[in-house]
């Protein structure tokens, strides 16, 4: 067993702090990585101010689910990897590996599926502790391979916010001759914008801030609509294939709905906590689909990656020192970030 520095926080109310925790020795199998960078996802928030009552959250709790490293180390039986490697690790460690879901490289719908923090840890006991910490030690089978040219503080988001994004749009053949709408420019949105837009579609960000308009073209977007504008989104009713909504909120989903061509389909990502009112006639009429997505499995997962080094994409991110993490969930949550959080880790080493 051996330690490692960690924030964590031990209640809901309480501020992340610095503490130490264990870390399993290496197993056959297993990968240590020394944790360069952490990206802060919205879900981190949630889960440490316990939010969600279907994942009551254990305490103490290690967030962070966006990792990026070097590996430190490997199990006799491991090929994939070797010392030296740069590599990446997302929301799930392990899964039983045997239901139909993993058989089929879903990973993320198994039943067992062991999520990388407040997830039962099989191997030390109680729950397992993420990626704001010094050093993790994972299953080869979880661990991606990282483009090393990239840009790795960049690299870390593309774990949660970019397979979040990607999976849906491979899902319902986003790609050339096909028109995207991206709803919301946050840490989902900025992602999708960048991946449909190397994907070769047509890409309008549908937004009700105009201040966003100049960074969504920036971005990649072919146009921005203004969704309070009656008169824009008319425009473009019945033209969409594809809809992404981001919103994390209560919000009007028949105005996006009803944008929709026939056979059209929107998927959620934004998790808004009470339901959403959908009209019938939204969906009737052009036989719309309304569906939602998660993550992605992990063969998927290591699709994205190389999907973005072939196409130099990276997540928009502001490199902060985890001293500051407890800042950074108070401007995630007033959405002043552009358009993610990155933790660089070495100064939790110097901590
Ligand atoms: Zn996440
Ligand atoms: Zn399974």
């Amino acid at each position: 067993m051996q330690k490692a520095k960690a924030y964590a926080a031990t209640s809901a109310t309480s501020q992340l702090a610095l503490t130490e925790i264990k870390r399993r020795d290496v197993t056959e199998r297993d990968v240590q990585i020394e944790i360069l960078f952490c990206g802060v996802c919205h879900s981190d928030i949630h889960q440490v101010r316990n939010e969600w009552s279907a994942m009551p959250t254990v305490y103490p709790i290690v967030p962070g689910h966006e990792i990026v490293g070097r590996v430190t180390g490997v199990g006799a039986a491991v090929k994939k990897f070797k010392t030296g490697d740069i590599v990446g690790v997302g929301c799930m460690v392990d899964s039983d590996r045997t239901c139909p879901y993993c058989k089929a490289g879903e990973e993320q719908c198994c039943p067992k599926v062991v999520l990388t923090y407040n997830g039962v840890d099989k191997h030390l006991g109680g729950v397992t502790y993420g990626g704001y910490c010094t050093s993790i030690v994972v299953d080869e089978h979880f661990v991606l391979k990282v483009p090393s040219h990239l840009n790795l503080a960049g690299v870390a988001p593309l774990l949660c916010a970019g397979i979040t994004t990607y999976s849906p749009m491979r899902r319902w053949n986003v790609g050339k001759g096909k028109k995207v709408g991206i709803v919301g420019l946050g840490g989902l949105g900025h992602m999708g914008v960048k991946l449909a837009h190397a994907m070769g579609a047509h890409v309008v960000v549908i937004t009700s801030s105009p201040g966003k308009k100049e960074d969504a073209l920036r971005l990649g977007a072919d146009e921005v609509v203004i969704s309070k504008d009656k008169a824009q989104m008319e425009k473009h009713r019945g033209s969409f294939d594809f809809i992404l909504d981001t919103i994390p909120t209560d919000h009007d989903i028949n105005a996006y709905l009803n944008l929709l061509r026939v056979d059209g389909d929107l998927t959620l990502v934004g998790a808004a906590p009470s339901p959403l009112s959908v009209s019938p006639f939204a969906l009737i009429f052009g036989r719309h689909c309304l569906s939602g997505s998660m993550i992605g499995g992990v063969a998927q997962t290591q699709e994205l990656l190389d999907f973005c080094g072939k196409h130099n994409i990276t997540a928009d991110v502001e490199v902060i020192p985890i001293q500051k993490v407890n800042e950074a969930y108070e401007r995630t949550l007033k959405s002043d970030v552009k358009y993610r959080f990155s933790i660089d880790m070495s100064s939790l080493k110097a901590n």
